[in-house]
């Protein structure tokens, strides 16, 4: 992703900033409809994953649905140019005033998680004199292997209905005149690169089917949700998901019948290796126990690490690409050779505030340019301005 030109480039520009290279998030999107094209499925970019305007422009070029998580998400999308038949509107605790914003849009479906929000979406769908199409969001049971701080799809998390409410689900469907039930959604997890764990969501997507056809309702839509992983580990070598063994494992594992569409909610395998959060090496201090790497960049600019034990590769992108350019061919003066360790920090006023501990680097300097790799998604949404700090800058490949 990066090389002496664009690091060159960077040393001009003022320091934190994310980095978007849009060719790769273009490749990225191809691969995943040609994939999901292959077997007439449906694809929503989750948005709450990155909701840059350049960012959402050019995922909204490729004909993809919206996957909303907040009433301004919703209007964003639909401001955004997401045709609002794209449209689905998912979480837990969605207020009034968020369903009516849905209702006005027209959108697609509501993601619905609980009983008590059917009657008040059919109380508001009512007052407006509209149907409003809902898919019923189910807690499938299904553990995601993946961090327990970012499963969903467990009896103990707080997302979805639990299968033992489907008899009470059932009757208050059947009781409210201005809902439309139109399928059933499932979400139970985020960067799951097991895919056996969505052989066996595949498996209760088909016995859940099963039982509200039995109990006489028409299943149109089955939707799988996202949470689809990256490799954070290698962002060069692996840049683009497999989408194709993603989507296959649900072709050849979901019963799909005539005329049903599979839709799948995809977010951070979409946006995450196409961005990098580019700080600089404010101070070095060297001590008896640790060294550390103080970075102009913190939690307020990419909080993962910190929230959620998340892994992210770091590189010296000034000693890996610019300095072995002003050096002379003999190896033994490459700064590169000899690694230290360091724990890369940011600035801010929290002991939390750590990208890493213990990052194997080339010797490194004031002023030196750190990427965070893999920064597309879940990172420049989550930005605060905690300290006061300036709101983070965006950087774009063209
Ligand atoms: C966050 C979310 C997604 C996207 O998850 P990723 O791990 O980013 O793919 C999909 N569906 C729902 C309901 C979500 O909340």
């Amino acid at each position: 992703m990066f090389g002496p030109e664009t690091v060159t480039r960077f040393q001009g520009i003022e320091t934190p900033f994310y980095y978007y290279n849009l060719g790769l998030l273009s490749q990225t999107l191809q691969a995943c409809k040609t994939a999901a094209d292959k077997y007439g499925f449906h694809v929503h970019y989750a948005m709450k994953a990155n909701f840059n305007p350049k960012v959402l422009a050019t995922i909204q070029s490729f004909g993809l649905g919206a996957d909303c998580v907040s009433g301004n998400e919703v209007s964003a999308a639909i401001a955004g140019g997401f045709k609002k038949q794209q449209v689905v509107f998912a979480g837990v605790g969605k207020t009034d005033k968020e369903i009516n914003i849905a209702l006005d849009a027209d959108i697609f479906s509501f993601n619905v998680e609980s009983v008590q929000e059917l009657q008040v979406i059919n109380e508001l769908a009512k007052a407006k004199n509209k149907m409003a199409r809902v898919a019923i969001r189910i807690n499938p049971n299904v553990d995601a292997h993946t961090h327990h701080f970012i499963t969903t799809g467990l009896d103990e998390n707080k997302f979805g209905i639990n299968s033992w409410q489907l008899n009470e689900v059932a009757e208050t469907l059947r009781n409210c005149s201005n809902i439309q039930f139109i399928g059933i959604h499932f979400h139970i997890g985020s960067q799951i690169t097991d895919l056996a764990v969505y052989k066996s969501l595949c498996i209760r997507i088909n016995e859940m089917q099963t039982w509200f056809e039995d109990h006489g309702f028409q299943v149109k839509v089955l939707n799988a949700g996202g949470g689809l992983g990256v490799d954070y580990h290698h962002p060069d070598a692996h840049p683009i998901p497999d989408f194709e063994g993603y989507f296959k494992v649900f072709k050849d594992f979901l019963k799909v019948k005539p005329g049903q569409e599979v839709h799948f909610e995809l977010g951070r395998a979409l946006v995450a290796q196409s961005a990098s959060l580019i700080s600089r090496v404010l101070y070095v201090k060297y001590g008896q126990k640790k060294n550390f790497l103080v970075l102009d960049a913190g939690m307020t600019e990419l909080i993962r690490p910190m929230l959620y034990q998340a892994y992210m590769k770091i590189q010296n992108l000034t000693q890996d690409f610019i300095a072995p350019l002003s050096q002379t061919n003999d190896p033994s003066l490459k700064a590169q050779d000899s690694k230290l360790k360091y724990d890369v920090v940011g600035p801010i006023c929290e002991s939390t505030d750590c990208f890493q501990k213990d990052v194997a680097l080339p010797e490194s300097f004031r002023g030196d340019l750190i990427a965070v790799r893999t920064a597309g998604a879940y990172g420049e949404v989550m930005a605060s301005r905690y300290n006061l700090r300036d709101a983070v800058a965006s950087v774009y490949s063209e």
